[in-house]
């Protein structure tokens, strides 16, 4: 394209590459989901289907981006980790925030309905996005751990409060009144007490929060692997076009066979809820903080 006089306002937009060999945790989060939430009658204190939607719109994004290596999300939010060596869009702050929290929002909204098959969207829901950049592990297994530990304090705060309300008939001012000052243990007993409710019983989505991990797709069977080498047997070439064994075509293709062989496991997203505050989910997933 022509330069133009107008062309120098490009040297105004300033660089904005993030620390090169530092983990980038990108967050986002639901924009004012207090009031999404009571205009699509989401259930309280947990709507799981609002909970799945969110895990399903993680996936796409750690389907669509392939350098993340971790999620974690609770009510409105979810975080991904970037690993260390990322390039991904040289590093570039605000395309990499705008980018994901985009996607994440369009996955969203295209898979609203697979949830609410029965609510339509009242208005465009939008996120707030983030990158915080960490030096190293211990921050990111804190960061993790701070996370769950929040799931922790709100759920059960809500699972109590909402238990007053809907079952103990008080009004949410009053709920809060009984609320205000206690303690962990506090809530636990007044939940087994008055509404016989074992908090660790509870699903633990709502408990833990929701965990995306990459895992190895197990390898092919013998039996496809047999399939795949007939085919490739049957398949000779014309004599027209036939090659002698020594062409460079065939070395590639040998080449090509080796590349396979050595190539990395297919690997796919799953669902998790579980505990990555202690040592066990980081010493058995070794490669997530490489
Ligand atoms: P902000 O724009 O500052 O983030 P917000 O209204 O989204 O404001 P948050 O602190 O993010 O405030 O809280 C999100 C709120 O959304 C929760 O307090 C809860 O009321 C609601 N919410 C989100 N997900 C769910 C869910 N799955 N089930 C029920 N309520 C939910
Ligand atoms: P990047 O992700 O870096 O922005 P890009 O492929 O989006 O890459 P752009 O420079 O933003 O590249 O150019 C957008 C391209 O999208 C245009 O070059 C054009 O090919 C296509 N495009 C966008 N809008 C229209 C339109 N209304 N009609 C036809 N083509 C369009
Ligand atoms: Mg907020
Ligand atoms: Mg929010
Ligand atoms: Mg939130
Ligand atoms: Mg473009």
């Amino acid at each position: 394209m022509a330069n133009s006089k107008y062309e120098y306002v490009k040297n105004f937009e300033l660089p904005d590459p993030l620390l090169p060999g530092t983990f980038l945790l990108f967050r986002l989060d639901g924009h004012s989901f207090h009031r999404f939430s009571a205009e699509h009658n989401f259930e309280k204190p947990n709507d799981v289907r609002a909970l799945q939607l969110m895990d399903h719109a993680a996936r796409d994004v750690m389907e669509e981006y392939p350098d993340i290596v971790l999620a974690f999300g609770e009510s409105d939010e979810y975080s991904f980790l970037l690993k260390k060596s990322t390039s991904l869009y040289n590093r570039r702050q605000s395309k990499i925030v705008s980018t994901l929290t985009s996607y994440f929002t369009s996955c969203y909204v295209f898979r609203w309905a697979t949830y609410f098959p029965d609510k339509p969207l009242e208005y465009p829901p939008s996120f707030d996005g983030r990158i915080v950049v960490y030096p190293g592990e211990r921050e990111i297994r804190d960061y993790f751990a701070w996370r769950q530990a929040d799931t922790h304090i709100n759920n059960l705060y809500n699972t109590t409060f909402w238990a007053l309300v809907q079952q103990g008939g008080q009004t949410t001012t009053e709920a809060h009144a009984t609320l205000r000052g206690t303690y962990s243990k506090d809530k636990h007993e007044i939940l087994f007490s008055r509404f016989k409710i074992n908090y660790n019983q509870l699903d633990p989505r709502f408990r833990k929060g929701t965990i995306l991990v990459r895992e190895e797709e197990p390898e092919p069977t013998p039996a496809i692997e047999q399939v795949a080498s007939a085919i490739e047997n049957t398949a000779t070439p014309s004599s027209e076009c036939e090659q002698p064994a020594t062409s460079p075509d065939s070395a590639k293709s040998k080449k090509q066979k080796k590349r396979a062989v050595k190539a990395k496991p297919r690997t796919r997203v799953v669902v998790i809820h579980t505990d990555i505050i202690r040592d066990e989910f980081w010493s058995a997933r070794p490669n997530i903080l490489v």
